[in-house]
């Protein structure tokens, strides 16, 4: 055996951290610059999520430009910003966060295993095929796995990040309708280089923004669909989506833009392909 049970059950409690120390990972490096990197408390999940609140009373484009004393003072002095109400809706995100950071961690392990099974197989073959277990050999294959290895974590840290960018701004809108009547009309506006769906999924034919109600996106879950398939969502549409969310008690729905018209019309092409 090239690799023995205990190097590999070490390999695989470094990547359950991945999942149990996820919010300690969270730095101010992680969250995406079109939200404030605003962190003071263990969670920056929590803080993203009352940085959401208040985007729903003054505005998401306000929120980002405020630095971090001025956020300070808002804190202060709107008490009502963090209610039971508040506790009892981050406590179900987190709750969601977990089991589907479980899941992913399953999954990761079971990567991790797989791997090292492949390579004990491979290297019980060779041993067998060349009758050659010598130390160089053994270094050889080693350095191999550890290649190999270096790769599998690179791609679960990317997952982390990616993971950490969604939950940051799924925590930023909940936040941004916790408070707002059901019938309050919210749309979301995505940059011109926004992908094809979210440009279907977000404006109409004249570039303005299609409209929709907190009820509605608040209901809506586009995990596991297909992206013909996905509705506006609070929270990211997809991981990586720049989309900001507005509501309507602070933004006016703005009119026709010919910018994001030409944008969608350019991308319906490209939906054809
Ligand atoms: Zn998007």
């Amino acid at each position: 055996m090239l690799i023995t049970e205990a190097t590999q059950k070490q390999l695989e409690s470094v990547v359950l951290d991945l999942s149990r120390t996820f919010t300690d990972s969270i730095t101010r490096r992680s969250i995406p610059s079109y939200l404030p990197t605003y962190i003071q408390s263990d969670s920056p999940l929590e803080d993203s999520y009352y940085l959401g609140k208040l985007a729903g009373q003054v505005g998401p484009n306000l929120v980002t430009r405020l630095t971090t004393h001025e956020l300070d003072q808002y804190f202060r002095n709107i008490p009502s910003l963090k209610t039971q109400k508040d506790d009892d809706t981050l406590k179900l995100l987190d709750q969601q966060v977990k089991t589907y950071l479980d899941n992913r961690s399953d999954t990761w392990v079971a990567r991790m295993r797989k791997l090292v099974l492949t390579t004990n197989r491979h290297w019980a073959a060779e041993v067998e095929s060349s009758q050659e277990d010598t130390p160089q050999a053994r270094d050889y294959a080693m350095l191999e796995f550890k290649l190999a290895q270096k790769e599998l974590m690179d791609s679960l840290s990317a997952e982390v990040d990616r993971i950490i960018q969604t939950e940051l701004l799924h925590y930023f809108q909940r936040g941004q309708i916790r408070d707002l009547p059901a019938a309050t009309p919210v749309f979301k506006l995505p940059r011109r280089k926004a992908c094809k769906y979210c440009l279907d999924l977000h404006v109409e034919e004249d570039g303005s923004p299609k409209v929709s109600t907190v009820a509605d996106i608040s209901k809506v879950d586009n995990q596991d669909v297909k992206p013909f398939n996905w509705k506006m969502s609070t929270g990211p549409t997809h991981p990586y989506c720049y989309c900001i969310l507005y509501t309507a008690n602070v933004n006016n729905v703005p009119g026709p833009s010919k910018a994001l018209a030409a944008a969608l019309q350019s991308s319906k092409a490209s939906l054809l392909d």
